[in-house]
């Protein structure tokens, strides 16, 4: 089969490598048919992430349609549709059961495309499968639920969840990137009575008042920090989620939270930040920090189902699997392409006669 490669810094290729087989009783194999890029696989591509080895197959997101089960599994099937998500969970150790999924230790957490190969592939192994893939509803297209795979849980658990978003909040989300929309959708389902996005880029904050925030700042460090207190009447905002992951935007929000408010930290940090306490010691302001679990995804996907979340509106360009290096090139090149999430789809939706065709797999429409 043909798979998304990484064989160093700054080299991938789609390249032909063995089929996946079935290494644990519990693993299953999907055939890809849907993935995308996420912003960790380009800091992969940049060398920002040395647990990933080269000729490890890039992707951590897809929907895919099941081929082969190990015989321990019981609650999926050869024919099911399935979320491949970011985490995968061994639903056994003690993290597992307490729905830290992401901090697993049982040999799942974040793996796939980056301590084993990954979806971006015409097919994957997908380990732990009864505690780690969620079923597709019928009514649901690949598209309407990749997203799940990822940037919605990411942005409702860490920043939302951990922000103790409220009806009749004042919430800032620093970034304006996939994951702070996401954020944008996910705190709107409380109510809050604005939501103040800030970034450098103004076709992102376009994007982020067509999906309901009130209000958009393209500045940043003190002249957004100032501009943030003028709207609040010098009081700052109950909730400050970070979607960008430099020291910089860490520390904005830091400045305009208010009194007794909660920082959320989403951005992934490669380099320290300032803790200002000499500021915040008196404030009472609780930060958090954190990997995505996941817990939330089946609720999430009851919110797609009903309309309530609609993540098509992170789609901006699509590819078909085998121009998964054109499609990197497009996402790497955001500024120019106006890329925000690229969709790799999968043979099914090419209605070319796939492997797995044979086994009866072409079942619905979506
Ligand atoms: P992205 O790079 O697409 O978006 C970041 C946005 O920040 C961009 O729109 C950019 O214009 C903006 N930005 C850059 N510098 C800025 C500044 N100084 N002030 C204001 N805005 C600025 O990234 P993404 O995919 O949306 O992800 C956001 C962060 O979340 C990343 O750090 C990513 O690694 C992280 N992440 C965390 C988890 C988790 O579990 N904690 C999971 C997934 C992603
Ligand atoms: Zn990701």
């Amino acid at each position: 089969m043909k798979a998304l490669v990484f064989q160093g810094p700054g080299s991938r290729q789609w390249e032909d490598v063995p089929e996946p087989t079935l290494e644990a009783p519990t693993d299953i194999i999907i055939r890809v048919d849907a993935s995308t890029i996420c912003g960790s696989d380009l800091h992969i591509l940049k060398g920002d992430v040395p647990a990933v080895k080269p000729g490890t197959i890039l992707g951590h997101e897809a929907v895919g349609t099941v081929t082969e089960v190990g015989e321990a599994v019981t609650t999926v099937a050869v024919g099911d549709r399935v979320l491949a998500s970011c985490i995968t969970s061994c639903g056994r150790c003690e993290q597992c059961k307490a729905a830290r999924y992401g901090l697993c230790t049982g040999g799942g957490g974040w793996i796939l495309g980056h301590l084993i190969d990954g979806v971006q592939a015409e097919y994957a192994r997908i380990p732990f499968a009864d505690t780690s893939v969620y079923k597709v509803p019928p009514a649901l297209t690949d598209e309407q639920v990749l997203f799940l795979a990822d940037i919605l849980p990411t942005s409702f658990e860490v920043g939302v969840l951990n922000g103790h978003v409220k009806p009749g909040d004042t919430v800032a989300i620093v970034g304006a990137g996939p994951v702070g929309l996401a954020a944008v959708l996910t705190a709107s389902l409380f109510t809050p009575s604005r939501i103040i996005v800030i970034d450098l880029d103004s076709t992102r904050l376009a994007r982020a008042i067509e999906c309901g925030a009130s209000g958009a700042i393209e500045l940043t460090g003190e002249a957004a920090r100032d501009r943030v207190l003028e709207l609040t009447d010098g009081i700052g905002v109950d909730v400050a989620i970070e979607a960008v992951g430099i020291p910089e935007t860490f520390e904005l929000c830091a400045d305009i939270v208010r009194s007794g408010g909660h920082v959320a930290n989403v951005g992934v940090h490669g380099k320290p930040a300032t803790l200002h306490l000499e500021r915040l010691w008196i404030k009472g302001v609780t930060i958090t920090t954190g990997l995505v679990d996941t817990f939330s995804t089946p609720r999430l996907m009851s919110l797609v189902s009903t309309g309530k979340l609609d993540p098509l509106v992170f789609v901006t360009h699509r590819f078909a699997l085998e121009q998964a290096e054109e499609a990197y090139d497009a996402f790497s090149a955001a500024a120019e392409t106006g890329a925000f999430k690229v969709v790799l789809e999968g043979a099914k939706h090419q209605q070319l006669v796939p492997v797995g065709a044979a086994a009866g797999l072409e079942g619905d429409a979506s």
